[in-house]
């Protein structure tokens, strides 16, 4: 019997490696060859020890190739490349029955590997159930079908806020999150203002496709997207990051009828001021995202497979199984966006 190695975070900046022994796939499992795990914020936080979950075998944003399937699988056969979604719901409880599985009151506890909790994408090769892997277009570049989990996130989140074609839609921050929120929006006809303190990332949304870029440590990024709109404020405006100050403003540029979507967590988790009858009178609707559904996944390999989104730009380093402390130490920096583990180099 073959082993295959497995990446654990074993402890604060500690990766060890252990090996398992490889099993073959039956009935409905599917083996993979894992080619890239990109490296989530999840993963930054355990490794620089924000999160104590240890051991914790990190990845959940992963794709390969088929190896071996069961012999009741029928989505996939060997060698076709595959993105896979790991944070998957319980099935069970109200949410996931109601067909809202990404509010799952169970989900996201996994154990892929033996002996070790957590989604285990930083793997030479992983045996998963086949209704978690994803058929890819044969000719797709597999660093860049890793990245279809931040994606389905931010497709969750584009679906929240209704746009409509012509709309004024405000992405706050250009992260890889703002990034892909920049894409999606203009895919759904908006015009995209993008507002962002960090030079190189406005060129980046410009390149994207942003109609309008506001450095708001420049110029007031609220008035100034009044002054595009006519005084009325954006349509649609997400909030990608985690600063209170910015929660608040994306209400203050949101015009009547607008939705806000908040869609990163907020640690601390402090308390903005808010005018009830602004909501009132605007009927505008706050809300969040967490989480991709399963459409939103299946919707992500769509976009990525037929190249309809481009994710070149968000790849900010490479790195092989062998160097894998040195991706977390490149992802952790704050000017990168995705780092990737090829997990068979
Ligand atoms: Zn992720
Ligand atoms: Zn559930």
């Amino acid at each position: 019997m073959s082993k295959y190695r497995v990446g654990v975070i074993s402890g604060i900046k500690e990766i060890t490696t252990h090996e398992l022994e490889l099993k073959q796939p039956q009935g409905k499992q599917v083996l993979i060859k894992v080619d890239s795990c990109a490296i989530c914020t999840l993963e930054q936080r355990i490794y620089d020890g924000v999160m104590k979950r240890y051991p914790f075998a990190g990845g959940h944003e992963v794709a390969g190739t088929v190896e071996e399937v069961g012999e009741n699988v029928k989505n996939v056969k060997p060698g076709d490349k595959v993105a896979v979604r790991l944070l998957t719901s319980c099935g069970e409880c109200y949410y996931c029955r109601s067909g809202n599985e990404n509010q799952c009151e169970v989900s996201f506890m996994t154990t892929i590997h033996e002996g070790f909790g957590g989604p285990g994408g930083i793997a030479e090769y992983m045996l998963l159930d086949a209704n978690r892997v994803y058929k890819m277009a044969d000719d797709i570049d597999l660093a860049h079908a890793s990245l279809t989990e931040p994606l389905a996130c931010c497709i969750h989140s584009i679906n929240n806020a209704s746009i409509q074609l012509g709309d004024d839609v405000v992405v706050i921050g250009v992260g890889i999150m703002g990034a892909f929120h920049i894409q999606l929006a203009k895919l759904r006809g908006a015009r995209v203002i993008a507002c962002e303190v960090d030079e190189t990332r406005l060129e980046v949304a410009k390149k994207l496709g942003a109609d309008v870029v506001i450095n708001s440590s420049k110029e007031n990024a609220i008035e100034k997207v009044k002054e595009l709109t006519e005084g009325r404020g954006a349509d649609a405006v997400f909030c990608t990051v985690a600063l209170t100050a910015l929660a608040a403003d994306s209400i203050a540029m949101t015009g009547k009828l607008g939705r806000v979507v908040m869609y990163s967590s907020f640690h601390p988790d402090n308390p903005i001021e808010l005018s009830v009858n602004k909501v009132h009178y605007s009927e505008m609707i706050i809300t969040g995202a967490v989480n991709p559904g399963t459409s939103d996944f299946l919707i992500a390999t769509k976009l990525l497979s037929n190249k309809l989104i481009d994710v070149s730009d968000l790849i900010s380093g490479i790195e092989p199984f062998d160097q894998v402390d040195k991706a977390f130490e490149k992802a952790l920096d704050p000017s990168t966006y995705r780092v990737i583990v090829k997990c068979n180099e």
